[in-house]
């Protein structure tokens, strides 16, 4: 079986769900993850903000504003009465299930009941109209399966018992749609796998079926050299690794989230990276393989945080690193970088939750100085050949910015370097021109 994963915009408008049907009714045995319509989810998180703000009214425009929407594609979707009704009737029920929130106390567990609805609409808009279509298909919900542990990771023996038991009632059937994003947690509330997370839903399933390949449907056409909003002529990498693919998602390249990786590569399931505009375009294969040396992309990743700890007593000691990171750990927030040097110690975080917490606890140990505004740009590939010289010529590249920190050695595949922001699109032109157009 193959996992095909579809992002809000290739569900956007009623013309993109009737090209969704094209490309995925074919006699291959597939289960279908959606996101949920393009917006919804940001007009949910809207919603969610009025309520919480006890701005009723505001909320209440939200919903019936996003309710219309829904009137409008349901019309263009739906040839028949029969299913107009249907469709009308099941957005109404979601709707009005949002809209009960105007009316009671809002609190933390209701906000992710109603981002699920989303990707509840979107998966029945479309089970209604490959019905409507006479293709056969079966909806599961993945409330039925789908579940966080305490720590907010995968269970991913309960998701496979009940995966298993729920594909087992439709025995024969060869067509599946679920959710992607949403979940329940331990406690058996709906909750969600975070922002971007049908993805992971989709690389989760594929795992715990050991499917064949999963397919992350997108509008573009797979991973690129460089990023297209900021620098002229990159091209699509044919070809990656699940190491690079890991490294370029976690370091800003939007097309994947960044944990979707874990779960194929351990399985050693292909991740394929498609386009729903371009279905012919091979996109971006990731397997095993390491398919050539060399520099393979750029990407970079901004509201990058550095913390420098100043500590002439304690860094030669041992047993300080060990504290130091105890506190992030406290405070739940991951480290990105890190760089030494016999009196200090500098690392970088992207998660601003607890900086104020973090920097008094580490004030204990030195003197703290905290950056913002600074961009991470990563330079992956597989550097294992080093005596190429990959290092000396990114750094030539780069030989006009400033560099405030340098990562090389952490892994084979991956060299990052911190900047300021404002450097940013200098420094990924600059690159993308010394290392791919060979200036
Ligand atoms: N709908 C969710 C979001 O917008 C999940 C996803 O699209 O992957 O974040
Ligand atoms: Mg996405």
């Amino acid at each position: 079986m193959k996992i095909l994963k579809f992002g809000g915009t290739s569900v956007g408008t009623s013309d993109r769900f009737k090209a969704l049907v094209n490309l995925v009714a074919d006699e291959e045995s597939k289960l279908v993850v959606l996101s949920a319509m393009a917006g919804m989810t940001d007009t949910l998180v809207e919603i969610i903000e009025f309520l919480y703000q006890n701005k009723k009214k505001n909320a209440t425009g939200v919903i019936n504003a996003s309710k219309k929407k829904y009137y409008r594609i349901i019309d263009e979707l739906y040839v028949s009465d029969e299913w107009k009704k249907k469709a009308t009737e099941m957005v109404d029920s979601h709707f009005a299930y949002i809209m009960s929130f105007t009316f009671k106390i809002f609190t933390k567990l209701q906000e992710k009941a109603i981002l699920a609805q989303g990707e509840l609409i979107s998966t029945a808009l479309f089970h209604y109209l490959l019905n409507e279509q006479k293709i056969d298909s079966v909806l599961i919900s993945a409330l039925n399966f789908m579940r966080i542990d305490k720590d907010g990771e995968p269970d991913y023996f309960y998701i496979r018992e009940n995966l298993e038991r729920e594909l087992e009632k439709v025995k024969g059937a060869k067509f599946f749609i679920t959710q992607g994003y949403i979940c329940r947690n331990v406690y058996g509330e709906v909750d969600n796998l975070k922002r971007g997370g049908s993805d992971y839903t989709a690389s989760i399933i594929g795992s715990v079926v050991n499917a064949e390949e999963v397919q992350i449907w997108t509008d573009i056409n797979g991973f690129r050299n460089n990023d297209p909003r900021y620098v002229d002529n990159t091209r699509v990498i044919h070809e990656l690794s699940f190491d690079e693919a890991a490294e370029l998602a976690y370091f800003g390249a939007k097309i994947l989230h960044p944990t979707s990786i874990f779960p194929c590569k351990e399985k050693n399931i292909p991740v394929r990276l498609k386009n729903t505009l371009n279905p012919d375009d091979p996109g971006t294969l990731i397997t095993d393989k390491y398919s050539e040396q060399g520099i393979k992309a750029i990407a970079a990743k901004d509201g990058i945080i550095v913390i420098k700890i100043k500590s002439t007593r304690m860094l030669l000691a041992y047993g300080f690193l060990k504290r130091v990171f105890e506190i992030f750990e406290i405070y739940k927030t991951s480290i990105d970088m890190i760089t030494t040097s016999e009196v200090a110690v500098s690392l970088t975080v992207d998660n601003p939750m607890y900086l104020k917490e973090i920097e008094n606890e580490l004030r204990k140990f030195g003197i703290v100085e905290i950056e913002k505004g600074q961009s991470i740009i990563c330079v992956v590939g597989d550097f294992f050949a080093e005596r190429k010289g990959y290092t000396l010529r990114i750094l030539n590249a780069l030989k006009e910015i400033p560099i405030r920190m340098i990562s090389y050695g952490g892994s084979w595949y991956n060299i990052s370097v911190l900047i300021n922001t404002k450097h940013k699109k200098q420094a990924l032109q600059t690159l993308n021109d010394h290392l791919f157009n060979c200036k």
